[in-house]
């Protein structure tokens, strides 16, 4: 205190108001460097961090220049979805120049429940083996990049978002998982872009099969009523514009139906974002995979 009084004799405070301004500024010189501070101790920690544990890809080991990314070589072959895509199911559209929204022919034979959905890659190669490892192996390194790419896909619906709903797990599924990676999907994508994340309102009150195999008719009849809003958050989704979170979309049976449940609880809209969209001929590619085939969802 007693330097703060030296600094402000010699700014030469004469009246009330050039005492506050020189407080002020002093307060300011202070702030400036103690974050100048605080910034070369966290750079010097990362820089300690990255000699122990340097940098990988996220898919294939090789040595990065960042954590939690891709290598070029894996970056490069993600099949990243980019417009025009269909506005209803988020589909590619390519050779489609239109400026205004198109809706797929998909989307016009059996329309969603949901508004719109957007996915940020194909299901497929390095992105279906990373969700793979993410879901059922607890490698959660991709998380961040998952976070990342689902926030660009989903930038036009978040930015009119009221709140972020993931899709739940059954509790017995909780237990054997321990995690519901939409839930970190959702609380990533929150903390980057400031939208409220509402873990606990949807329910999945009916332990479903395992979709793997299952024909869209089948997918629907084995969620249809799985989900439910639990009735102590029916006053906070009322009027909401909600996005749900899901990891991969596949027919949209289970968008659909946490829509249902979500709507019938008196939100205003739902969209839905996922990480990653099985565009046709799911089922095969999924059973290519021992481990989705094992434990579904
Ligand atoms: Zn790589």
């Amino acid at each position: 205190m007693a330097f703060a009084v030296r600094f402000l004799d010699r700014r030469g405070a004469r009246t009330p108001r050039d005492g506050g301004r020189a407080i002020r500024r002093f307060l300011s010189g202070i702030r400036i460097m103690f974050h100048g501070i605080t910034r070369l101790a966290a750079s010097g920690l990362r820089y300690s961090a990255d000699l122990i544990l340097p940098p990988v890809c996220v898919s294939c080991a090789t040595l990065i220049t960042h954590h939690n990314m891709l290598c070029p070589q894996c970056w490069s072959s993600l099949y990243l979805i980019s417009p025009p895509v269909c506005d209803r199911l988020g589909i590619p559209l390519p050779g489609y120049d239109g400026e205004s929204p198109h809706i797929s022919v998909q989307a016009v034979a059996n329309p969603p429940v949901f508004s719109r959905a957007r996915a940020a890659a194909h299901y497929s190669g390095i992105m279906r083996r990373l969700i793979v490892r993410f879901k059922f192996e607890d490698k959660h390194e991709p998380l961040p990049l998952f976070v990342r790419l689902m926030r660009q896909a989903g930038r036009e619906l978040l930015s009119e978002a009221d709140l972020m709903v993931p899709v739940p797990l059954h509790r017995l599924r909780l237990l054997q998982r321990r995690f519901n990676q939409s839930v970190l999907l959702a609380r990533g994508i929150g903390r980057l872009c400031g939208v409220p994340v509402e873990a606990m309102a949807l329910r999945r009150v009916r332990r479903t099969e395992a979709q793997v195999g299952l024909t869209q008719e089948a997918r629907q009849a084995n969620v249809a009523k799985a989900f439910s809003v639990h009735p102590r958050y029916r006053k906070s989704l009322a009027g909401k514009r909600i996005v749900l979170i899901d990891d991969v979309l596949t027919t949209g049976s289970t968008a659909n139906a946490c829509a249902t449940a979500l709507l019938d609880a008196g939100a205003a809209r739902v969209d839905v974002l996922a990480i990653a969209l099985v565009a046709h001929g799911l089922a095969e590619r999924e059973e290519e995979d021992p481990g989705y085939a094992r434990f579904g969802g």
